[in-house]
């Protein structure tokens, strides 16, 4: 159990149980409790007694600690008694991180808006682990199949921050926190068992929360912020309507020859889907490769770091074509590390003359194409399934779903952990009316204009990766001519390419 005390928070698990029933007292009707309490003794004899909390998050990924933080950093809402429940080891393996960082980069880095950074550093008050996050100006996209370019340039445009930098910072956040008059419980390395609600032929009674601790909850607010396979989800009801996309996101960390002098983010549309060379502090960067079905996923990760970081580096001149034949020969062990490096500089010589570009000139090289990559961190490779997935709708009675509960997205846009801050500011911001209403904030009615507000903005971020993706996931040549057509005029046009940085980055620069 990861209690206040184990965070160092000044308050221990009794005083913040009894915390817990003061803050429902003053809230709920008395007759309604004893009614509820009376009909689950009958049912229930042999159940625990369920503890009563007014707010229970299920999750401690990003999108579940901002919640839980925020719900604590707010005025509004801080005296609502919070436990947040996670399956993983949030005190060891995330908590430990803010303290002692390891020299490398780990590999699940997301690329935030600044809109998204806002809302953790300004209005939570978050300290991230600024020397671990890379800001970087813009994003240079390019087709595979073609000369198709798109140059988008923005000081700052985005911030490329691993995961466990945000779920650290938070914690710390949290523990150094000082809890007078409310209770915050994080319980980590416990899974969510069962849900049911109090009386189950009535879905507005407050939902009872079995853990594999044996702890039972009872709460006015149920908050999944669970991931893709949400339990929370699950026992809601609420659809979620979505297509695999049979391609796997595989990530890597890597080191490059040198620093690069114009920070910016990389991405190769190929038809085996994008490839993008994301900027890490110094002479660091972060892989994201839609490798398309499972059997070329599986070859990247079983090659050796040299041979994949040789590929990394072909991919973003050469052929598909070309890189087919590297695939077939790896596949085959028909080729040695050293003849892949000799034979992909070779192609890559050719295709630099047949352009016309002196493989000399470091300038013209520096400003098309990505720094080249030296060196793959170990064990840093991983891949992860990609999907498209939305719910119809994020609330129902006493239940909320944000993040990856709610929505899925494929990363080429970079929009998915974004979407799930929103979803999080979105639900403190209502949560907050509520309260200053009077409304309980488990209602319908309470909850309603949280996913109203959030619903359309996350469908068309949704509807936008998942036809990009559609749209470069060929080499048909009549699409590739009219998607060549487009991005080319696209990026002609400083107006079009000022509305796709807005989009892209969250749509607000200068967040006051
Ligand atoms: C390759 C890749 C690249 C990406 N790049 C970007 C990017 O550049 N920008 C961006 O914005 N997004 C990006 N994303 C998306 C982003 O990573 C996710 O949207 C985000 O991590 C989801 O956070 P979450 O907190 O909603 O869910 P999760 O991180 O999935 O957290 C869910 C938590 O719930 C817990 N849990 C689940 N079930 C139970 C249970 N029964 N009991 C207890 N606990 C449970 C789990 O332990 C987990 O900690 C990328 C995703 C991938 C795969």
């Amino acid at each position: 159990m990861f209690t206040a005390a184990r965070l160092g928070l000044r308050v221990n698990s009794s005083s913040s149980s009894v915390i817990i029933r003061r803050s429902l007292a003053a809230t709920v009707k008395a007759t309604t409790l004893a009614g509820e309490e009376a009909y689950e003794a009958a049912i229930k004899p042999t159940r625990a007694i369920p503890k009563l909390t007014d707010v229970l998050i299920v999750g401690g990924g990003p999108a579940g600690l901002t919640l839980a933080a925020g719900i604590k950093t707010s005025p509004e809402l801080s005296n609502l008694s919070t436990v947040l429940v996670d399956a993983g080891d949030l005190q060891n393996k995330v908590g430990s991180f803010y303290h002692k960082p390891p020299e490398w980069y780990t590999n699940r880095v997301v690329s935030l808006t600044p809109k998204s950074l806002h809302f953790l550093e300004d209005r939570i008050g978050v300290k991230l682990m600024n020397e671990r996050i890379q800001p970087y100006d813009g994003l240079y996209i390019t087709d595979g199949c073609s000369n198709g370019t798109l140059d988008l340039e923005k000081d700052s445009m985005l911030y490329m921050v691993e995961i466990l930098n945000i779920q650290s910072s938070l914690l710390n956040k949290i523990s150094q926190m000082s809890f007078a008059r409310e209770s915050l419980n994080i319980l980590d390395k416990v899974k969510v068992e069962s849900i049911e609600y109090t009386n189950p032929t009535d879905p507005t009674s407050w939902p009872i929360v079995t853990l594999s601790n044996g702890e039972v909850y009872k709460t006015r607010l149920l908050v999944g912020a669970d991931g893709f396979n949400s339990p929370v989800r699950k026992f809601s009801n609420l659809y979620s309507r979505g297509w695999a996309y049979n391609t796997y996101g595989l990530v890597a960390t890597m080191k490059l020859k040198y620093q690069p002098f114009k920070i910016r983010g990389w991405q190769r549309f190929l038809p085996t889907g994008p490839i993008a060379h994301l900027p890490l502090p110094g002479d660091n960067a972060t892989l994201v490769w839609s490798t398309g079905g499972e059997s070329l996923s599986k070859l990247l990760l079983s090659i050796k770091p040299e041979q994949f970081a040789i590929l990394v580096n072909a991919a973003f001149v050469l052929d598909d074509i070309d890189m087919q034949y590297y695939y077939k020969k790896l596949h085959d062990n028909a080729i040695t590390t050293e003849e892949l490096q000799k034979d992909v500089d070779c192609r890559i010589e050719q295709v630099f003359e047949s352009k016309g570009i002196d493989k000399m000139d470091d300038t013209f090289i520096d400003e098309h194409y990505p720094p080249i990559v030296s060196e793959i961190i170990d064990n840093t490779r991983a891949r992860f399934p990609l999907r498209y997935s939305h719910a119809d709708k994020y609330v129902t009675d006493r239940i909320a779903l944000v993040g990856d509960a709610a929505h899925t997205t494929h990363p080429l846009a970079g929009q998915g952990l974004n979407m799930g801050q929103g979803d999080v500011e979105s639900l403190v911001n209502t949560l907050e009316k509520a309260t200053l209403r009077g409304l309980d904030i488990g209602s319908l009615l309470a909850l309603e204009p949280f996913w109203a507000e959030r619903y359309p903005f996350n469908n068309v971020r949704l509807g936008m990766a998942d036809k990009l993706h559609k749209l470069y996931h060929t080499s048909w040549s009549p699409i590739v001519g009219l998607r060549t057509l487009g991005i080319n005029l696209t990026n002609k046009f400083d107006p079009v390419k000022d509305g796709i940085i807005d989009t892209l980055a969250g749509g607000q620069f200068n967040a006051d």
